[in-house]
């Protein structure tokens, strides 16, 4: 009896794991928010009560899930989307990890309603703690509902450790955001306490972002649009009068997902040289596409960084197409900035 070591039961691993991918509603949002876009819907609504913390419920119109897959979906490592350590260069979808449900269903009840449009019948989970507490067939929508309630019932110390609900609610608000300005051709609509807040009715990419930065912004939307065999951007920058005192609204997007890169940044920054004032932030929405080859998403669980194979070539590039967008429209530096 000298050996101490014994491996934690599933649902404690899973409670432990969960803190690095739920960190607050807002990550859950993004989770389950993206696994409706990986089912290929073409209508996703989000609906929040108290800024996420006694319900976030999100449904969609794809493909749904067997009761078999939807048993499975909530363990951990449990994906449908790579099979191989290769497919990890590959990457088309925006989970991988096969960690978000298995994380959620470890720190807060959830209630799942999935089913597969050729099936007519779907299939109704209830779990708690990483526990099923029912499992039956039932009658339900095609696609998935699936609602995540009383986040961190069970975890009293991170529960106190919420923001306020403005707090929240404005993370909420950002990760939507991003996720609805990555797929434009998607229907997004986001209620918080019973208020809508976005209807998002699918369109272009333009029309997107002025449904979510304002009408008033159709004037100010410089096009940036270059291509070569490595890499491809398109996007919009705002004019110089668009720029702001506060980092505000910088969405980078590399294969459909919303990045965080300082380095990037500073490449748009650094084409808008001396036609905003230095202490002002241009306004920005760009999309990158390039080989998921050359780039590693699987730096951090939230997968708001990454790596890029040669970022120097990406900075260039960057930099000269937004410069080239800037040139195009001769916009000279003598623009009122009273603003
Ligand atoms: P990942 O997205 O990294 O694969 P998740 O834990 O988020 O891991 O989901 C596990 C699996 O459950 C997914 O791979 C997918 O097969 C299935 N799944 C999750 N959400 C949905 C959904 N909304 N519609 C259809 N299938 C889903
Ligand atoms: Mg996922």
């Amino acid at each position: 009896m000298a050996d101490i070591i014994q491996l934690l039961p599933d649902n404690i691993a899973n409670q432990i794991a969960a803190g690095e991918v739920i960190q607050r509603p807002a990550s859950a949002v993004k989770e389950l928010l993206e696994n409706a876009v990986d089912a290929g819907a073409t209508q996703i609504q989000l609906i929040v009560t108290d800024a996420g913390k006694s319900l976030v419920q999100v449904i969609d119109n794809g493909k749904g899930m067997s009761e078999t897959d939807a048993r499975m979906s909530f363990e951990r490592h449990a994906t449908s989307k790579i099979r191989a350590i290769d497919d990890l260069f590959r990457i088309a979808t925006m989970g991988f990890r096969g960690e978000a449900l298995a994380s959620i269903a470890a720190v807060a009840q959830v209630e799942l309603r999935t089913r597969k449009p050729q099936e007519e019948l779907g299939t109704c989970i209830d779990i708690e703690n990483g526990i099923v507490t029912k499992q039956q067939p039932c009658a339900c929508p095609a696609g998935t509902n699936i609602c995540m309630k009383n986040l961190f019932f069970n975890v009293p110390a991170r529960r106190n450790f919420l923001k306020s609900n403005t707090a929240e609610l404005r993370h909420i608000m950002d990760e939507f955001i991003r996720v609805a300005m990555a797929f434009p051709h998607i229907f997004f609509s986001l209620t918080s306490n019973g208020q809508q807040v976005f209807y998002l009715e699918a369109g272009s990419h333009k029309q997107r972002i002025l449904q979510i930065l304002g009408a008033q912004y159709s004037t100010k939307l410089v096009s940036v649009k270059e291509q070569t065999d490595y890499m491809n951007i398109y996007g919009f920058v705002g004019k110089p009068d668009a720029a702001r005192k506060t980092r505000g609204d910088q969405f980078f997007f590399v294969n459909n997902r919303f990045i965080r890169s300082a380095y990037l940044n500073h490449a748009v920054s650094s084409a808008f040289e001396d036609l905003i004032p230095k202490d002002c932030f241009p306004l920005y929405v760009l999309y990158i596409d390039l080989d998921p080859g050359q780039i590693d998403i699987n730096v951090h669980p939230t997968k708001q960084e990454i790596k890029f194979e040669d970022e120097k070539i990406v900075y260039a590039f960057v930099q000269s197409a937004v410069k080239h967008a800037l040139a195009q429209f001769s916009i000279a530096p003598s623009l009122d900035f009273s603003l």
